[in-house]
């Protein structure tokens, strides 16, 4: 039996997809990469995945874990030997249990976020990690890359929301970490080492994730300013208000705003950015509000209008209604779409201490407009937690000098991140496409001991080959 014979018998014939079927699953989100494989497989539930995986193993065939497909880093494609399996895990979608007493909930890797959140709100709950990609990112993609989004501010990234996994490991054993514990202090922490690990190490197939209490309200408002010196001195206000009620905090620049009012023309937005607009920066500021505590409302206004009597603002928008703070959301969560289709885009996704980035934008751009003059900056991120999305925009053109365009830019960026302490990848991990950043910026010891566990958990380097490790 041919290779795709024995898959198909582990998981029906119409599970295993080839040749034009296949071809969804071959290229990133950014369409950047397409890849070429044996087959795209779809296992049903965790034994399934354990034999097509055992499989692999026994056969030495590369196996590239997808979910949404969504990751910006060409972590879920394969390259084009047409050697490797895409082991995509749509179907297993079951949400398998809600504790609302124990704050948990078991849930498969192939469920889309969205449907997580929506269980846990049906339930009374909150799942709170929430990004642009949330209707198409699978709950185990989230945690294969460690996820961050627009909440971290309060509830922590994606390793902060898992209390335990569900792993198939490289030779087909499948670990039953599902702990639905606080604290578990019986050694390593194992759990610690598949989240973020890109599918190097294993295929997550199930996690326990840490549910929080819904609010009973959110107070969102729209900011606009003249510099993010202004935005990081409101950051430092707002939390010193609110504490860990402050759950989101993102900035966006007049450039970002401009684009999407350009791209996406039927978006309501209480704000006019572009070459009129005074303001340089806008801010998305959002602060919850719990059951028990005092209404919220009159503080977020009253924290508004002294940061206005203080100079800090040029101008600020408080949404009035949850449609308007859809609105206002939307406008942030449209900038990666607007980008996709606005020419060549060189990102970064950078991450400093706080108080550094001010500086770092102002230098860094001067050095990027005196060496690179076509180039337009289009920045926004999640300001709170010193994360940048940084991104260069290029004019669309097939210029073959561009790859080394690209590679001028990246190091003039991340050789002034890494100076500052900062690191090249805040959220979205090295996939593809940053493996030889890691390399070059990761210290000697942290590599040896990154590839030491590599190979003690895949002796054979069957899982993600050529991704996080050149
Ligand atoms: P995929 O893209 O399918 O895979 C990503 C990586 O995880 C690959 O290396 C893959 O091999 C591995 N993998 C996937 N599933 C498994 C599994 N079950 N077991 C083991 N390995 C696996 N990211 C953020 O962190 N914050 C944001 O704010 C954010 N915003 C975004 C906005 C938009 C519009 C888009 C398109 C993307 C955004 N992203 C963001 C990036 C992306 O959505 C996240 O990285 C997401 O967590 C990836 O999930 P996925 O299911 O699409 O994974
Ligand atoms: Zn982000």
């Amino acid at each position: 039996m041919s290779a795709v014979e024995q898959l198909r018998a582990i998981v029906g014939q119409r599970h295993v997809l080839v040749g034009e079927e296949a071809a969804p699953y071959l290229t990133d989100w950014r369409r950047t990469r397409t890849g070429r494989a044996l087959a795209v497989v779809r296992p049903a539930n965790t034994a399934e995945t354990a034999a097509v995986v055992k499989f692999c193993a026994d056969n030495v065939v590369p196996i590239v874990p997808q979910g949404g497909n969504t990751g910006q880093v060409a972590g879920a494609t394969p390259d084009d030997s047409a050697r490797a399996i895409v082991l995509h895990t749509g179907r297993m979608n079951r949400i398998r249990d809600i504790d609302v007493v124990n704050d948990t909930m078991v849930v498969e890797a192939g469920c889309v976020l969205q449907e997580v959140q929506a269980a846990a709100r049906a339930a009374g709950r909150l799942f709170p990690l929430s990004l642009g990609a949330e209707g198409s990112c699978f709950i185990g993609g989230n945690l294969a890359t460690n996820a961050g989004g627009t909440q971290v501010l309060s509830y922590g990234n994606a390793r902060e929301l898992v209390l335990g996994l569900e792993v198939v490991l490289p030779n087909g054993e499948i670990w039953d970490g599902l702990r639905h514990l606080r604290k578990d202090n019986t050694g390593f922490s194992l759990r610690d080492l598949f989240v973020g690990s890109e599918g190097t190490l294993g295929v997550i197939t199930a996690a326990v994730l840490r549910l929080h209490p819904l609010p009973r309200a959110e107070h969102t408002a729209l900011l606009a300013l003249d510099s993010i010196d202004s935005a990081t001195q409101v950051f430092e206000r707002a939390r010193s208000r609110f504490h860990s009620a402050l759950t989101a905090f993102e900035i966006m620049s007049d450039a970002c705003l401009a684009l999407v009012a350009e791209t996406f023309p039927q978006l309501r937005s209480p704000i006019k950015p572009g070459p009129e607009a005074s303001a340089r920066c806008y801010v998305l500021l959002e602060v919850a509000e719990h059951d028990g505590a005092d209404d919220m409302g009159d503080v977020f206004a009253e924290f508004c209008a002294h940061a206005w009597d203080d100079g800090l603002l040029q101008d600020a928008v408080i949404a009035t209604s949850t449609a308007q703070q859809t609105e206002l959301w939307t406008l942030r969560e449209s900038i990666t779409l607007a980008l996709a289709s606005a020419g060549y885009c060189v990102k970064h996704d950078i991450s400093l201490p706080i108080s550094a980035i001010p500086g770092f934008v102002r230098q860094n751009s001067d050095q990027l407009a005196s060496k690179f003059p076509e180039a337009r900056l289009m920045v926004f991120g999640h300001l709170g937690d010193g994360n940048l999305h940084y991104n260069v925009l290029l004019p669309d053109s097939a210029d073959p000098a561009r790859e080394s365009l690209e590679t001028s830019i990246q190091r003039c960026v991340h050789d002034h991140v890494v100076g500052l302490g900062g690191s090249i990848s805040a959220e979205q991990g090295i996939g593809g496409k940053r493996t030889s950043d890691l390399e070059k910026y990761k210290s000697p010891v942290e590599l040896r001991l990154m590839r030491d566990i590599k190979r003690a958990l895949d002796p054979m380097g069957i899982m993600n080959p050529g991704k996080l490790f050149t």
